[in-house]
């Protein structure tokens, strides 16, 4: 199978945020893409969502009605897994983050699927090596992870675990440069990958920092804006990131790792603990209440 013909039909499993924007992604870029979900409600906000953001760009000239319009027209809503996945030429799977459920779908995804297609998950923190033998074929498996949104971050971070063929890898290259994402390409797993290892070590330095007494939280984002040249301080990032997804990227690496250091810094602890998670909740390091 060449990467073109992987390109053809993409099965999107997950309608949730990354999942739609993802999707959205793939149909922009002139794939036919299938979009999976368990509830029929996930997938109704997920298409008004990915229709609503493909016509806001044919607006603003980033490509013209008629593309955006036909982007549309490429992207199709199921809640049975099975059938779409007889027709999946490559499988992105953004579903809820839990272990079993992956592996559950890697399964069924491994029974369903034609045995040449490439099984990819955006998973964060489970690397592949994790879910791969549920598929039946982990030479055909990797991480395929994308920012949020996934419609505007450029990078994405491609994992091989240690059976991923590099044929497998050649594919998934040539078809993120496909899709006009550039890839970061790992050479083995690492909790984090590189991108959130990057911004994970940064916040736990800026916490230090607030900890010890050297500077308050605004003065560190400061610093990082326009000392660093930074778009954001760590602090208002983490803020926007959401303190919940920053302390369970901790937990998960702590499971992986079982070294102490990767536990959340007690100062995040506190926040996440009161219910402070940042933007979401209108208040974590800052305050957006007012
Ligand atoms: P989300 O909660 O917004 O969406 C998950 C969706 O999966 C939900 O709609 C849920 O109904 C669906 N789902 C659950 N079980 C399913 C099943 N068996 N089959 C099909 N769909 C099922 O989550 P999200 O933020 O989009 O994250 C999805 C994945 O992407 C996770 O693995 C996460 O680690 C990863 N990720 C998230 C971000 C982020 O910033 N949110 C960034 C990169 C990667």
């Amino acid at each position: 199978m060449t990467s073109r013909d992987t390109a053809e039909s993409v099965l999107v499993v997950g309608a949730g945020a990354m999942g739609t924007q993802i999707a959205a992604v793939f149909a922009r870029a002139g794939h036919r893409v299938t979009v999976c979900d368990v509830t029929p409600d996930a997938l109704g906000r997920s298409r008004t969502e990915a229709t609503t953001r493909l016509t806001r760009l044919g607006e603003k000239g980033a490509m013209t009605a008629a593309e955006a319009a036909s982007s549309i027209e490429r992207l199709a809503w199921t809640t049975d897994l099975e059938a779409a996945a007889t027709a999946a030429g490559f499988v992105i799977e953004a579903a809820t983050e839990r272990l079993e459920l992956k592996q559950d779908i890697f399964g069924r995804l491994g029974r369903h699927t034609p045995s040449t297609t490439i099984l990819a998950t955006n998973s964060s923190t489970i690397p592949s090596s994790r879910i791969a033998e549920a598929s039946g074929r982990p030479d055909r498996v990797c991480n395929v992870h994308f920012f949020n949104p996934a419609l505007v971050m450029e990078a994405v971070e491609v994992v091989p675990n240690p059976e991923t063929s590099d044929e497998t890898i050649a594919t998934v290259l040539a078809l993120i440069k496909g899709i006009g994402k550039s890839a970061v390409t790992l050479s083995i797993e690492v909790p984090g990958f590189v991108a959130n290892r990057l911004m994970t070590a940064v916040n736990d330095e800026a916490i230090r920092l607030y900890s010890q007494g050297v500077a308050t939280p605004a003065d560190i984002d400061l610093a990082a804006r326009l000392a660093l040249g930074h778009p954001l301080g760590p602090f208002a990032l983490m803020d926007l990131v959401g303190l919940d997804v920053i302390y369970l990227m901790h937990q998960a690496t702590y499971e992986m790792t079982g070294d102490p250091a990767d536990l959340p810094p007690e100062a995040l602890n506190d926040l996440y603990r009161a219910g402070r998670l940042g933007r979401k909740s209108g208040r974590g390091w800052f305050d957006y209440t007012s």
